[in-house]
């Protein structure tokens, strides 16, 4: 099973993606994990990419679509759920190229719909752990002990350095240029299906899955 989850950034496309990794056996396949990785890094694609992402603007298309071949190339086996790719019109042509030489193929392709406003509250408040990467919010979502990580008891805890709101305005308008145009070719091909995104996390998982179990 190969899925696309789509969607503005903070839609939860990354909560829902683990979640699928979890009940499904694929593998999430974000291509802002791997950019974050190679900033990390300090690898060529990371040093070029790191101004860019700061800016809130899109890595080039042929940086992110390597990427993927590179990381579907290392399970061959395993169905994959993309996770913020493709961004553009030309990455849904060379995603198509890449499943093709593969000889995979897409299932579905998943619309996470949300309210705009809310999300910037959203994604400003996100912090994880620094140690396990559990997510947590300023708002919405606290460690039950102040400061101490539920999941492993760590103290150490960290921000994207892109979810400030200035940014965040940017990637969303990137989203309605060059994101948002993706869905009518896929639309074309019959396999786009609609979420609310806004609704509690356990009532979106169930809803991808009364998609995916069709
Ligand atoms: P994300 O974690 O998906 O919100 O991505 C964080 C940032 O990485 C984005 O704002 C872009 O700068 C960059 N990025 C991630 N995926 C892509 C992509 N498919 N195409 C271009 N840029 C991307």
């Amino acid at each position: 099973m190969n899925i696309i989850l789509l969607g503005p950034p903070g839609a939860g496309k990354g909560t829902q993606a683990q979640r699928l990794v979890d009940l499904h056996h694929l593998r999430q396949l974000s291509t802002g994990d791997m950019l974050r990785a190679a900033v990390k890094a300090g690898t060529p694609v990371g040093i070029e990419a790191k101004a860019v992402m700061d800016r809130g603007e899109l890595v080039s298309d042929a940086i992110v679509s390597a990427l993927i071949g590179e990381e579907l190339d290392a399970t061959p086996e395993t169905g994959a759920i993309f996770d913020g790719y493709p961004r553009t019109a030309a990455q849904a042509a060379s995603l198509d190229d890449i499943l093709t030489q593969r000889g995979r193929k897409l299932d579905h392709v998943i619309e996470l719909e949300v309210d705009e406003d809310a999300l910037v509250e959203r994604i400003t408040g996100r912090y994880t752990c620094a140690s396990c990467g559990k997510g947590y919010h300023d708002r919405f979502e606290q460690p039950r002990e102040p400061g101490v990580c539920d999941r492993c008891g760590s103290t150490e805890f960290k921000r994207r350095p892109d979810d400030n709101e200035e940014t965040v305005r940017t990637r969303m308008a990137e989203y309605r240029a060059k994101t948002a145009p993706v869905l009518p070719i896929y639309e074309a091909r019959g396999i786009v299906s609609r979420v609310d995104g806004m609704a509690e996390m356990d009532v979106v998982t169930a809803s991808i899955e009364a998609i995916l179990g069709q």
